[in-house]
């Protein structure tokens, strides 16, 4: 079976990929050069993955997932979501997230820095027919930087039950655990089973 990923990022296709193993043939936006870039310019989730998943689906029409992922921090009322990439300003890096991240926090205590990663996948089936999965990962935010690993806020993500970041796991085991991941398995045995 072929299924369209909504993603021009190599690395998300080949961890999808991993992921998924023999259970589908995984192409991309990378095997369409020309396809323009999307507007994700949605008010969830949820939203931003459809219309992902929809533009690409409107030009193949075969089964296509996109996913959209942000960290939600409890202190901050679930900030920064939807706009995790964006968090410090429209031309920003994860350096200067990370820094405006640990300045909001400040020292608040361990137990008041509760955060999880979430990740919307959205599935369009053959005749276009949306199906939501949905994975998270708890944890907290630390107070300072910790290991090389992952990208974006994995060195202040701590994971509680390992005592470490997520930047400082090997990249099968954040592969295993991650919210990605998690969403990725429940299409995959929703694909099993239809
Ligand atoms: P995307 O929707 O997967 O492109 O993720 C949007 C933003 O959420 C990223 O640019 C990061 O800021 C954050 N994010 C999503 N997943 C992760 C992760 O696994 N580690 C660290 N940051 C992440």
């Amino acid at each position: 079976m072929n299924v369209w990923v909504s993603t021009k990022n190599a690395h998300k296709a080949e961890e999808i990929g991993q992921i998924m193993g023999s259970t589908c043939q995984i192409r991309t936006l990378l095997d369409l050069p020309d396809f323009p870039d999307i507007d994700e310019n949605g008010d969830s989730y949820r939203a931003n993955a459809e219309l992902k998943a929809r533009a690409l689906w409107e030009k193949v029409r075969e089964p296509v997932f996109a996913d959209d992922s942000g960290l939600e921090v409890d202190a901050l009322n679930g900030r920064p979501g939807i706009h995790s990439a964006r968090f410090s300003g429209p031309d920003t890096n994860h350096p200067r997230n990370i820094d405006k991240l640990l300045a909001e926090l400040g020292d608040l205590p361990v137990e008041n820095r509760s955060a999880r990663f979430r990740c919307v996948i959205v599935y369009l089936d053959q005749q276009g027919v949306a199906h939501e999965f949905v994975g998270t990962v708890e944890g907290y935010i630390g107070f300072e930087r910790l290991g090389h690993g992952g990208f974006g806020y994995d060195p202040v993500f701590m994971l509680p039950d390992r005592n470490c970041s997520i930047a400082q796991l090997p990249a099968t085991e954040k592969n295993a655990i991650s919210h990605r991941a998690r969403a990725v398995e429940l299409l995959k045995a929703f694909l099993n089973q239809s």
